[in-house]
């Protein structure tokens, strides 16, 4: 009975370890979802040159959803016109000319799901291009450092120390292919700047000095 109650005792130990270790696997980045209503609702709402709501920290609900960690899409919806129509209207709210912003996270406009809008400033003509289940995958030793902002945090920015390249891998829009690339300098900040957005992570989180 001893040995009963201790075995029971052990496996729920167990289970609740497993448990665990389960979620911090699924909060990195793994998970995959579908947009929800809500989502669809918000993407829907406007055509590809009508701005987006950017959440800020100022707004409680807001600040709660953005420290929420943002799910993988499947391939069948980032073949979908509604992610076409967010990639759009992601860019079109970054590089809306009073914001001003080299880069955008889709959470920040109400979309928990691994997108990110980012300006290539490594490219001819620095253009904005988007990102479906972009994750970061290798990250160098050598690191910069150097200040930003956010536009959902307003009006205030700070110096973050990041690394100086990265390896980022995303699912091509076109061939649904994974892409990996290395990227580096300011850009590289923009990319690492953004997908810690995916993970609910602010550079406020990360400030290096004043
Ligand atoms: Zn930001």
């Amino acid at each position: 009975m001893s040995f009963t109650k201790n075995h029971i005792i052990t496996t729920l130990k167990i289970l609740s370890i497993c448990t665990v270790a389960c979620t911090v696997i699924c909060s990195c980045g793994t998970r995959e979802g579908s947009f929800s209503k809500k989502e669809l609702s918000l993407i829907l709402s406007g055509d590809s040159s009508t701005l987006m709501r950017v959440l800020t920290i100022e707004n409680k609900a807001d600040s709660l959803l953005l420290r929420r960690p943002s799910l993988l899409l499947s391939e069948r919806e980032i073949a979908s016109d509604t992610y076409k129509l967010l990639a759009k209207r992601l860019v079109t709210t970054v590089s809306d000319s009073t914001v001003d912003g080299v880069g955008l996270a889709a959470p920040q406009v109400g979309i928990l799901k691994r997108v990110v809008a980012v300006q290539r400033y490594d490219k001819e003509g620095a253009p904005f291009e988007v990102y479906p289940n972009i994750r970061i995958t290798e990250y160098s030793a050598e690191k910069q450092t150097g200040r930003e902002g956010c536009l959902s945090v307003p009006d205030t920015s700070g110096i973050v120390e990041r690394a100086q390249s990265v390896v980022i891998s995303y699912t091509c829009p076109q061939t649904l292919e994974t892409v990996n690339d290395t990227v580096q300098g300011y850009t590289a900040v923009i990319f690492q700047h953004e997908t810690d957005h995916l993970d609910g992570v602010l550079y406020t989180d990360k400030l290096y000095c004043e």
